[in-house]
């Protein structure tokens, strides 16, 4: 029988990665039935408070005869690698056979946008008596099903390199030089490798996790192509996955917001920007239901000249998340421009010069000539922006932010 086995929230700050476990358990499915094609990483709600990083579940479909020995195997494994000790660790394993995976899809759209409770998760196991193994409190159960219930429009690959063994938790070694290369050669089938501008490798990650290094792009092929070009550590294995990265499916259409979810939204800047102490950047815009606080924060870097760049007037299309009721902005587009004037003294109709006062409220007058006049003149001044789309740079983006490369738009202002 074809089941999918969906698998989450088995890592912790201090280690393991629920990708790599899943690799693990595909290598024992494959010793008692077949796995079938390539696994899913799918990243959900990214505000969800009890993310490890960034929210992601794993799930792939298996041929197995025998279930009971596919949990029992699953169960082992699980208690062997995952990091119970946390008590933020709940794992949570689903076994869902193929034809009821359609059943899971209305909570799965829930889970990447919304936020769910583990008592859904669990009725909707019951309703549809669905095999599964939970943890602690098993709030893993929830990325389990919603992984395997995705309907992905869009995708996206990644390989990921998994460290040796012995070498985890120690420094990466990598030769920065050759992720460079490799964007250079591969970009944009492949991107967000590194970040020009602030000189990041956004590839490799500097946690304790067993993940040497993780390759986004268009086509599975160019990925095992590109693995030529990077000059690391040796890699224990490596893995494709199915993903739904850079394809902004958490973002939904509305303007009435609340915490916890993320938004697509027409507004008018209302509040120019300004800066605290850190280098964060706010602003406040007018939609048709209110008020709303938005930021671009000190790691958004170079985007926050764009926001800095904003005026009272202007009319923006917002991506991002609502946390703290501020949205964190991921991109925007400015859809219209306000003038912008400065206020300066008249001319002298005379011998051309600018004008000086008169005296308070007295207007304006030119010594030689004797001129005189009564208001200032308004001039318009150019705007250092332009309509069109701007996004954070790659080391500020997440994982499913659709970076601009990806977006068929006119007026793009791409950070590579
Ligand atoms: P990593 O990226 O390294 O795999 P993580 O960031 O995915 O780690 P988890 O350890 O999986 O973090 O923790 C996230 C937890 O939040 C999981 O238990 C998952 O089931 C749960 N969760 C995911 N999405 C939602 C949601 N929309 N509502 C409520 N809980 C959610």
């Amino acid at each position: 029988m074809r089941f999918w086995i969906g698998i989450d929230d088995t890592d912790s700050r201090k280690g393991m990665c629920t990708t790599y476990l899943a690799v693990l358990l595909m290598e024992e499915i494959k010793k008692i039935g077949k796995v079938i094609g390539f696994p899913r990483l799918i990243r959900l709600n990214p505000t969800i408070p009890f993310k490890t990083r960034g929210n992601g579940a794993v799930s792939f479909l298996a041929e197995i005869e025998d279930l009971d020995q596919a949990l029992e195997i699953t169960e082992r494994l699980v208690k062997k690698y995952a990091e119970l000790e946390d008590e933020n660790t709940n794992p949570g394993v689903v076994f869902v056979e193929e034809e009821k995976a359609p059943l899971l899809r209305e909570f799965s759209e829930k889970a990447i946008k919304d936020v769910l409770r583990i008592e859904d998760a669990l009725e909707l196991i019951e309703k549809n008596r669905i095999d599964h193994l939970k943890f602690k409190n098993g709030r893993g159960l929830i990325g389990a099903l919603a992984s395997v219930g995705a309907q992905l429009n869009d995708i996206v690959y990644e390989l990921i390199a998994y460290r040796m063994p012995e070498k985890i938790g120690k420094p990466r070694e990598y030769d920065k030089e050759s992720f460079y290369d490799l964007d250079f050669e591969f970009y944009p089938k492949i991107f967000d490798t590194v970040d020009w501008c602030n000189d990041v490798v956004m590839a490799v990650p500097g946690t304790p996790c067993p993940v040497l290094f993780g390759l986004r792009g268009e086509e599975p092929e160019i990925l095992k192509k590109a693995l030529n070009y990077v000059k690391t550590e040796p890699w224990e294995r490596w893995q494709i996955f199915i993903t739904n990265h850079a394809t902004d499916m958490h973002i939904i259409n509305s303007e009435k917001v609340e915490d916890f979810h993320s938004y697509r939204l027409i507004s008018r800047v209302v509040k120019k920007p300004y800066e605290i102490v850190g280098g964060h950047v706010f602003f406040e815009v007018k939609t048709n239901s209110g008020t709303l606080k938005c930021s671009a924060f000190e790691p958004t870097k170079q985007f926050r000249n764009i926001v800095r760049a904003l005026i009272p007037g202007d009319v923006v299309e917002l991506y991002g998340s609502v946390k703290n009721n501020t949205l964190n902005l991921e991109k925007l587009r400015i859809v219209e421009l306000a003038k912008k004037y400065v206020e300066l003294n008249p001319l002298c109709p005379g011998c051309g010069k600018r004008m000086e006062s008169a005296g308070k409220e007295q207007g304006f007058r030119c010594r030689n000539c004797k001129t005189k006049a009564t208001e200032k003149i308004k001039i318009e001044v150019p705007r250092r922006l332009e309509p069109g789309f701007y996004e954070v740079p790659p080391c500020a983006r997440r994982h499913l932010t659709k970076p601009l490369i990806r977006i068929n738009a006119s007026g793009r202002h791409i950070f590579r």
